[in-house]
């Protein structure tokens, strides 16, 4: 398939408009049937997710109707829209469902060559958003939600050998803590058959490792016992673990002898679990700062990461998975939607004059195909998907790295829209991930870490400047984190940034240090809005219209310094 990728792009494009031609988006657009690639160029406006949101939103409310597809739309994804401050509606169908496991069939093959599985056992940290209905009566939860409770999903995994060792009420349990706790309990149930821990995201692998830290003694306990703690209220949940919990103090025993035996908790998971191959997850864009702790967890269990996609529709798959998460590319399989590429930067010289002329260039967007992108060179992506959405900017930058055959493989950067901006200074998610890694290494000598971490920019204060809000593993002393803050200041290159701070357009950047818990907040406070830990992704920049956020982290202000770097 990926030997021609241009034809089957073709191919792909004809389906999808043949399927969906009926639809009343695609005939008010002058199609007329056509379904080469150069007319649908020529009628199909590039929309983002505003522009298509009335037509969602008519979907949601009903009747059932051919708006953006030929067969009407039964399902909605909520995309997790921690990006964007509120949740997103997105089409989800059958078809989007199918791509979804052609692209975990694809990723799995090239994976179990590599790091062959037995078919056992799988610790997946696998959780159900709040299902909701809409006005019309559609089913509404995250895409992964949608995924797990599709039928289609249960056979796929049993084929790939990578069913979770929890049961569907674990799973699909209402409230979060108690899901993972149970995911945790069953994990340690199951320890000797486990041949990978998953989840959608590394954040969640991170987050339910640091939670056993603090709960092993417990789960040690109910495994001791034979009881399940009271703290789990479901009675769905209480009698399916039931099942699986029996006495055996000699299980209880061993954890107990592991847990106390490491070290700051190195190498927890190899030890817990002794027959994982290794740890699956996407572990690149904004999961890159979870990478360190996920490897102290680790050990010398290998990371590899999942494939690229979005509640809108999948893009590559990893199938590279020896590659570590830091160079991990994703190779676009060609029949899975239709794809474009905004080029964003000529080459690396023109880029600081391309941040002055951004909202030009954002105006004028020329797309190029799947098969004329260039190596070496940024692209925003364009999906055409199988779900009612044509030629829609998802928004995300992504690097050609290479070709596998015909198609191309794609490094994630960063989100297009996701910028620390003053003035002339353009600094993205990774321009921050960069600064806050160089930063971290002073409180690293000092074996503390930055749990997580997020930024704002303050246009109240006159000049206008960044504020990062780190939370920390411990208590750092006002000499090393007076210096964090200026090694932060001094770590954003951009050009924009450091003339405007020079002449002091823009003011001293602001670390300000959160007390513990902090994130775990915001993570809640997502989840109240119906989005699934899954799909969560810690707000790197908050806005200043998402108030509650940024309310919960400035009423969590444990200490705040300015830099004295310029
Ligand atoms: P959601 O809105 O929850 O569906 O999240 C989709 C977004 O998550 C994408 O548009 C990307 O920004 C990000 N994402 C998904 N897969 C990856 C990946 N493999 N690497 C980096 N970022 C990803």
């Amino acid at each position: 398939m990926t030997k021609d990728a241009e034809n089957v792009q073709r191919v792909t494009l004809k389906k999808i408009l043949e399927e969906n031609g009926s639809a009343e988006y695609l005939q008010s657009l002058g199609l007329d049937g056509r379904t080469d690639p150069e007319s649908f160029k020529a009628c199909v406006p590039l929309v983002t997710h505003k522009d298509l949101e009335p037509y969602i939103q008519r979907i949601a409310d009903g009747p059932p109707a051919s708006v953006l597809t030929g067969k009407p739309i039964t399902n909605i994804s909520l995309s997790s829209g921690t990006t964007q401050g509120k949740p997103k509606f997105v089409p989800f169908n059958d078809e989007l469902m199918e791509t979804t496991l052609q692209i975990f069939r694809t990723s799995y093959a090239f994976r179990n060559r590599e790091f062959p599985i037995k078919n056992e056992k799988a610790l997946q940290f696998i959780y159900s958003s709040k299902p909701s209905k809409t006005k019309g009566g559609l089913f509404a939860g995250t895409a992964t939600t949608n995924v797990f409770r599709n039928s289609e999903f249960k056979n796929a995994t049993k084929a790939m050998q990578s069913q979770c060792c929890s049961p569907d009420e674990v799973i699909f349990a209402p409230d979060f803590h108690q899901s993972l706790y149970c995911h945790l309990l069953c994990g340690l149930i199951f320890r000797e058959e486990i041949q990978f821990v998953s989840s959608t995201f590394a954040h969640s692998i991170v987050h339910a490792f640091r939670t056993l830290e603090l709960v092993w003694e417990e789960l040690c306990a109910d495994i001791r016992e034979g009881v399940l703690t009271s703290r789990i209220t479901f009675p769905s949940v209480r009698s399916a673990m039931a099942k699986l919990l029996k006495p055996n103090p000699e299980l209880a025993d061993l954890i107990h002898w592991k847990c106390s035996g490491l070290s700051n908790w190195y190498g927890l998971i190899p030890e817990l679990f002794p027959n994982v191959k290794y740890i699956y997850g996407i572990m690149t864009g904004s999961m890159e700062p979870y990478l360190k702790k996920l490897r102290h967890y680790a050990g010398d269990v290998p990371l590899v990461s999942a494939d690229y996609g979005s509640s809108e529709g999948w893009i590559g798959a990893n199938v590279n998975p020896k590659v570590p998460p830091e160079s991990t590319t994703y190779a676009v399989l060609p029949n899975i939607g239709y794809f474009e590429f905004i080029p964003l930067r000529e080459n690396a010289e023109e880029q600081v004059q391309d941040k002055v002329d951004a909202s030009f260039i954002s105006m004028e967007p020329k797309p190029v195909g799947l098969t004329e992108v260039k190596i070496g060179e940024e692209y925003e992506v364009i999906v055409t998907s199988v779900a009612g959405l044509y030629r829609y900017r998802l928004g995300d930058v992504v690097k050609v790295m290479g070709f596998h055959n015909s198609t191309p493989e794609l490094k994630f950067i960063c989100r297009r829209n996701l910028m620390l901006t003053v003035n002339i200074d353009k600094n993205t998610e990774k321009d921050l991930q960069l600064a806050v890694e160089e930063a971290t290494k002073l409180i690293a000598k000092e074996k503390l870490e930055v749990i997580d971490f997020s930024s704002h920019v303050d246009l109240w204060s006159d000049p206008g400047h960044y504020v990062i809000f780190w939370e920390i593993s411990g208590e750092v002393s006002e000499q090393v984190l007076k210096e964090c803050c200026n090694c932060l200041d001094r770590s954003f290159v951009d050009a924009g940034y450091v003339s405007s701070r020079r002449v002091n357009a823009i003011g001293p950047l602001e670390l300000r240090v959160l007390r513990r818990g902090t994130f775990q907040k915001i993570l809640d406070h997502y989840l109240g809005l119906g989005a699934a830990v899954n799909q969560f992704k810690t707000p790197r920049c908050v806005g200043p219209t998402n108030h509650k956020v940024l309310q919960i982290l400035c009423d969590n202000v444990a200490k705040s310094y300015s830099s004295t770097a310029f």
